[in-house]
This record gives structure tokens, sequence and C-alpha cells, in this order.
């Protein structure tokens, strides 16, 4: 599904030479290499504070710890996510509401997000799923009408551009009250281990979270606030240090990629390509409308399961993000759902396949896979 060792390759002697310098030096925890690739991932998003943590969902968590919301608040995600989203929200006794998707772009319907509004609402967490921004202009609007924070999952979208009306753009994660995101080592900027970080332009919420990630000290031993243990590595630092200069160049590939699919697939009756909605038509050269974290098929005649068992025996890696829908998971069970209110999400289940995406895919095996796809389904 990703190859990683391309781009070690190309960085190979830069972070060596980073990871052999923190070893002399000793400077394994909040070292000159965590605060250069704080400042340099403040310069490349446009936001004023980066606060690097443990890991994406350590992010989440600690943005919901720093915004001050108390057991008993309800907030807003999608049904259609990784679990981490609804994890850190029930961990901290707030109330998960999850809600349906949008068949098109896979991302968190907004009538499901305004009909699920109670006066107990007190956030929502719009995922940008697999690389491409949820609808946040209206989510933005739709929020300050009801005085909601808005906390982005960016786990999937760092580098994704979001479009405004007026044609104005904002990078991914920038555009709510605070971003999270994730340097898992597959993310679309990964790291060599765990890393995550949260964005915001507010500076009194960034003092706070800068405490909360190092144990609710704001002066040393002195703890205001009950905080967490949650630092970036100065050994990751360094390895994402080298990787955020070519983080643009990493989108591009995976886009170029994503339309080489998506051509090889046109005309094809029972499959449907993935959608980019914000700011373009189809999947364009010129900006970062979607950073193809995953490259995500719907198969609608049925053949979902047994595509994956002969693309598996084909030795061709495929992945079915996500399987079960949130709702359906018994730790998030909940007497208040109605299968009802979740059609997309219960359809999407069945009928979702991700096929390789990274940036070292060539035309060969995009063609190899796409030709593997297409036979399989139509036999
Ligand atoms: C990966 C991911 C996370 C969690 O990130 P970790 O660094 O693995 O904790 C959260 N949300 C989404 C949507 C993700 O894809």
């Amino acid at each position: 599904m990703v190859d990683l060792n391309g781009q070690y390759q190309d960085i190979k002697d830069q972070v060596n030479r980073a990871i052999a310098n923190i070893m002399e030096t000793t400077a394994f925890i909040n070292g000159p290499e965590v605060h250069a690739f704080q400042t340099e991932l403040e310069e490349y998003l446009g936001i004023r504070h980066v606060i690097p943590c443990a890991n994406g969902t350590d992010a989440l968590q600690i943005a919901m710890m720093g915004l001050g919301l108390k057991p008993g608040d309800e907030v807003i995600t999608a049904d259609f996510t990784f679990a981490a989203t609804v994890e850190v929200i029930a961990l901290l006794q707030l109330t998960p509401v999850l809600v349906d998707v949008d068949p098109d772009t896979f991302n968190i319907d907004l009538k499901a997000i305004e009909k699920a509004i109670t006066p107990k609402t007190k956030a929502i967490v719009p995922v940008h799923l697999f690389g491409q921004c949820a609808p946040m202009e209206a989510i933005l609007a739709l929020a300050k009408k009801h005085g909601l924070y808005v906390i982005e999952d960016n786990a999937q979208a760092i580098g994704a551009d979001y479009t405004f009306n007026d044609g104005s753009k904002k990078k991914a994660g920038t555009l709510g009250h605070v971003g999270c995101t994730s340097f898992f080592p597959s993310k679309n900027l990964g790291c060599y281990g765990d890393g995550g970080a949260i964005f915001t332009n507010d500076d009194e919420l960034a003092h706070t979270l800068r405490g909360i990630v190092n144990h609710g000290m704001y002066e040393r031993y002195h703890h205001d606030v009950v905080g967490v243990n949650s630092r970036l590595d100065s050994i990751q630092a360094a390895v994402l240090r080298a990787k955020l200069p070519k983080l643009d160049a990493y989108c591009n590939r995976r886009r170029e990629a994503a339309r080489k699919y998506s051509n090889a697939f046109t005309g094809q009756k029972n499959i449907i390509v993935p959608k980019t909605v914000n700011g373009c038509e189809g999947i364009c050269d010129s900006c970062d409308c979607h950073v193809f974290h995953q490259y995500t098929l719907r198969i609608t005649n049925g053949k979902r399961d047994a595509l994956v068992k002969y693309l598996a025996e084909q030795g061709i890696p495929c992945g079915v993000y996500y399987p079960i829908p949130l709702h359906k998971q018994k730790a998030y069970a909940d007497t208040r759902y109605q299968e009802a209110h979740f059609p997309v999400t219960n359809q999407l289940v069945n009928e979702v396949i991700s096929l390789p995406m990274h940036t070292e895919l060539d035309d060969e095996q995009i063609g190899f896979i796409a030709k593997k796809v297409i036979e399989f389904i139509n036999s």
C-alpha cells in the first residue's frame, strides 16, 4: 500500500546526519530540531502556532482538553472515519454524536450535522478524510451560528488547500479553532515512529495547549491544569524537517498517481472514482485541492469483497477503510443511534476499496493494478 523507502533514499544523508548529531548532543527531548520544525511548519501552514505532540490521537485529545470541553458536552463527528477521532471524545467522557457522511466525498454531511445539534452540543470535529477537506465554509458558518468549536482532524490531509467561495485559500487544519494532525509513517507527512501536532491561531489557546502537553506545567514544577506527557522526539522532528520542504512535491506525486488511476477507470460502470469537489473539477494540476492520502474507489456491483480477495491472490495490496461504521462498533454503540440515520456509511462500508497510493508509484504499476481491477469487476 505504501513504499517509504524511495523517500528515505532521497533524504538519507540529511536525516542520518541530523540523527547522528542528536546522538552526539543528546538533545533527545525538546531539542533544537523540535523548535525548528515547529517554526518551519508554522510558516508552511500560515498559522501562528504549531504545538508538536506525540501522535495524532493525542493531538485530538489535547485540543479537546485545551478548549475546556466537559463531561456530558456533545461533540459531533463523522460515522465514517478512523476510530481515534471518536475514541478521544469518549475517553474524555464527552458524548460522541456520530453522523452520516456524503457519498461523493466520504466527508461529514452538513445537513446531518445541522440535525444533530442540540443545546448540549459544544464542538464539531470534521475529518478531512482521504486527503480532501470537509465542507468547511458551511461548517464554520454553522458553528458560528450555534457558538460551537470546530476541531479539524487533519491527520489525512496535511498540505491540502481549502478554497473559499471568494476564491481565497487556506491550508487544511488552519480553518477551525484548532487543527490536529498525525505524523504516523504512512501519513502524507510521516516520520519514522509516532508523532503529531496541534495548530491554532489563538494565542491564549496555544499557551494552554503548550502546558497540557507537558504535564500542565507553565512554570517548572507548577502544575496549573491536569496535563499529559505528549512530546515529539527530536529524532522524529529531524525526519520531518527533511521531508517538509518536499511535502508539496509528495502531494503532486500522489495527485498524479490518482489522475492516472481515474483515467484508467473512465467509463467503467461498476466503479465510482473519487471526486474532487472543493475549488476544482476533476484532479487538477495547479493546486492542492486533494492530497490523496488514500485513493478510494466504490465498487457498485456487489463484488468488493471478492475483489479484495482476488487482488490479494494477485499480490496487489489493497485496503478497506473503513469496514465497519463507528456507530456499529461495540465501544461506541449508543441506543440513540438508528440505522436510518446512517444510509451512506452503511453503504460505503460495503463498497469502498483503497488501492496502493504513495509517492513511488510508476505508470507500469498503476496500469497493471487498474487492469486487474477492471478485468475482475467485469468478469
Ligand atoms: C491516523 C489518524 C489518526 C490518529 O493518528 P495517530 O498518530 O495514529 O494517533 C486520527 N484520525 C485520523 C482520521 C487518522 O487517519
